[in-house]
């Protein structure tokens, strides 16, 4: 067989033309380098394999190390072209930085074959002057490629000493898996390596001077600190450029809104139901253009998007509108000679202060009931997403709010400070960090404003072994992997009774196998991009962690950089077993899509390691046993939960947190409370008796 392959070949090679014979001859080179190695690479050798006479090669080549030389420059030209295409796609400096390593470190230069030529090459390039020249010529190219792209994101020594770090980190990852025959890392896990390095350097000295490089810091404030761009995280392009508003804007907002919160609130309640309800009718049929807008904004697929953030904003709409017309306080009899009445009066003007993972739909959840009880609300979305909360002020008007009722800034934390505290503000509703709960209450305090706070969350979700598993597991993937990761509620201890946890991890894994990752617009995405660099080298810091902690790797683990998603920040879903609830993954909130699975064998102990948190914002529980899972949530310290299912949030029942996760409720007839006062009148029917 080998016999009549080779004469094949070599009949073959005496009909190809001059070049396809020359580049014949070095594949048949790299052949034989990875089978003998080179030394045992004679020409004669060489020539045999080919099926040619060792003259015709020397007439090509010269001698032997000319034909090594032209071997490893046809290596090398391969790479050199490859990078020049990627570069052709990446439209960032770090993108840039991108395609060098993931050129380099490809699966195809991790392969047996080009590998061990590669490394045959390495060796000798000390002793044989050509190799040496294409040795230098390619590493020169190299740092030239990646200075060229850091110097956009650094200042020039900075960029020079990374790009040779860089360089240097390849060239020594690769030989550490050549030298280990690939067993020490893969294409995969090497790429990994080095974006992480990268990333965590560049997080490290990334600078906000006056020319904002948008891919490496999406907190791109200019120079004058008066505006700010926002950028798409699944593609590193700028969207926008947003003015900052400062304390004259925010004035002026607070003046307009006070003018038109009194003549608002006048209006019946039907009558601002009627505006909302067309509002959330607006909404519905603006659905596919606003969420295409989210998806660019946050880097979420656009199957959620167009499904959940604008649809459930406008479910609130309506639902409050509902609400409007029926607010009411109480009578009290007190006696034949008295009655008392309560009235539900709005608090006047109101703050919402967003965070960036459901922009539009927590500008809903927070605008709805504020409007129906009759209050006027400024609302600060989070920097990293200011454009559909612009879209929701115009949807308002459009529907007949009345001008000033719901007003938009836009800013930084700075800009959310000089609402917090502000004494004709009444009250402040943030969806945010624990951190930034305590400090808007701090603030609040100044002018004792009232406070909701959604903050952040680390929820148990507990599997019993009764529980029906596909549910469970599609429970898990609910609570973990919608959004990338970025929900507050997210169940991210999952308890797993230890009778099924094998079960449980082989459907997971297979089920987490099959989620596609890819472009947030292409409507069969199921995970998107992570909001920002920056957040993205969090999320990949707690994976490192889990590892170092000893969490065992079931799946996923990496930052994705395949293909058109190079320049934006997408890590696949990843789980971890063999958890303790010590290690950081456990306890600190992620918020990325990272799930952590713990074994448990008795009810009492897994309610207890459940609530051993600071948080409380959800729970779930999965079990087939009626009295079990009642009992169990019963137990559980924790504002919203769930009975074998999770992470479904209808408007019609409040949503928020106990503990640190949270104080207040949005959602349902609760937040009506946090709207409203409630005016207390006694009313005399007979005279006034008085002892003086
Ligand atoms: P942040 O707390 O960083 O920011 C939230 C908002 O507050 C942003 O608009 C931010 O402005 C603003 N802000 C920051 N500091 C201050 C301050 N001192 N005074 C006033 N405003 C301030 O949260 P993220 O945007 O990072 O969102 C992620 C967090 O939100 C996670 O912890 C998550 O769990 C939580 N979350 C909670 C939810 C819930 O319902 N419980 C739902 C969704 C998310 P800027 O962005 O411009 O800095």
């Amino acid at each position: 067989m080998w016999g009549l392959k080779l004469n094949r070949q070599s009949a073959r090679a005496r009909e190809l033309p001059e070049e396809a014979r020359r580049q014949q001859l070095i594949e048949v080179t790299i052949d034989s380098l990875a089978q003998v190695g080179y030394v045992g690479s004679t020409l004669a050798q060489i020539a045999q394999r080919a099926g040619v006479s060792p003259g015709l090669v020397a007439h090509y080549f010269g001698d032997k190390d000319g034909l090594l030389e032209a071997t490893f420059r046809s290596l090398a030209k391969g790479i050199g072209e490859r990078v020049r295409e990627r570069f052709r796609l990446a439209r960032t400096p770090r993108g840039r930085v991108q395609a060098v390593i993931d050129t380099n470190l490809a699966p195809e230069e991790f392969d047996q074959r080009t590998g061990t030529a590669w490394l045959a090459f390495w060796g000798q390039v000390l002793h044989v002057k050509g190799l040496k020249r294409v040795q230098t010529v390619y590493q020169r190219r190299m740092l030239s490629n990646l200075r060229h792209a850091l110097k956009r994101l650094l200042p020039p020594d900075e960029a020079r000493s990374l790009a040779a770090m860089i360089a240097a980190m390849i060239d020594g990852v690769w030989l550490r898996a050549a030298l280990s025959r690939w067993q020490e890392a893969d294409s995969e896990s090497a790429r990994a390596l080095l974006t992480d390095f990268v990333d965590s350097r560049l997080q490290k000295s990334a600078r906000t001077d006056e020319e904002p490089a948008p891919a490496a810091t999406t907190r791109a404030v200019s120079s004058a600190s008066r505006s700010f761009r926002t950028i798409n995280p699944a593609t590193g392009e700028v969207l926008a450029e947003i003015a900052i508003d400062g304390p004259a804007e925010v004035a002026a907002a607070v003046a307009r809104a006070s003018a038109a919160q009194k003549e608002w609130a006048r209006l019946p309640g039907a009558a601002r139901g009627r505006i909302l309800r067309r509002a959330a009718d607006i909404l519905r049929a603006r659905n596919a253009e606003l969420a295409e807008l989210e998806t660019r904004d946050t880097g979420k697929p656009i199957q959620e998007t167009s499904a959940v953030d604008v649809l459930s904003g406008a479910d609130c709409l309506d639902y409050y509108a509902g609400l409007a017309a029926s607010l009411a306080g109480e009578h009290l009899d007190l006696g034949p000679q008295a009655f008392g009445y309560t009235r539900r009066e709005p608090l006047g003007i109101v703050a919402g202060i967003g965070a960036w993972n459901y922009p539009l739909q927590i500008a809903c959840w927070k605008a709805a009931p504020a409007l129906a009880c009759g209050n006027a609300m400024i609302f600060k979305p989070a920097e990293l997403t200011p454009l559909t909360a612009v879209r929701l002020r115009h949807v308002f008007a459009e529907a007949g709010l009345p001008e000033g009722v719901f007003q938009v800034v836009q800013g930084t934390a700075d800009t959310g400070r000089l609402l917090t505290g502000h004494p004709r503000i009444r009250k402040v509703s943030l969806t945010g960090e624990v951190g930034t709960g305590k400090a808007v209450m701090a603030a609040s305090a100044a002018s004792l404003q009232q406070v909701t706070l959604e903050l952040g969350g680390k929820s148990p979700l507990i599997i019993f072994d009764d529980a029906v598993l596909e549910n469970a597991v599609g429970g898990a993937l609910l609570g973990n992997f919608y959004s990338a990761g970025e929900v507050c509620s997210n169940a991210t201890r999952v308890f797993v009774h230890r009778n099924i946890k094998d079960a449980f991890l082989e459907r997971l894994a297979a089920r987490v196998g099959a989620m596609r990752i890819g472009d947030p617009l292409d409507p069969a995405t199921q995970v998107g991009a992570l909001i920002s660099e920056d957040h993205m080298v969090k999320v990949l810091g707690y994976i490192a962690r889990g590892k170092a902690e000893g969490a065992r790797l079931v799946t996923g683990g990496q930052r994705v950089t395949s293909g058109d998603l190079a320049n934006g920040f997408f890590v696949a879903p990843t789980v971890f077993d063999e958890c303790h609830d010590d290690m950081a993954i456990v306890r600190e909130e992620i918020f990325g899509p990272v799930m952590s699975v713990l074994e448990f064998d008795e009810e009492e102990e897994v309610i207890a390691r459940a609530n051993a948190t600071e948080y409380g914002l959800a729970a779930g529980v999965f079990t087939n046993d009626l009295t079990r899972a009642h009992r169990v949530i019963a137990n559980l310290q924790a504002g919203t939960c769930w009975i074998n299912h999770y992470n479904v949030t209808p408007i019609e029942l409040p949503f928020g947190g106990v503990k640190l996760s949270g104080v207040g409720r949005e959602n349902g007839r609760a937040a009506i409370e946090h709207y409203t006062h409630l005016k207390s009148v006694y009313v005399a029917m007979g005279d006034v008796e008085a002892p003086y």
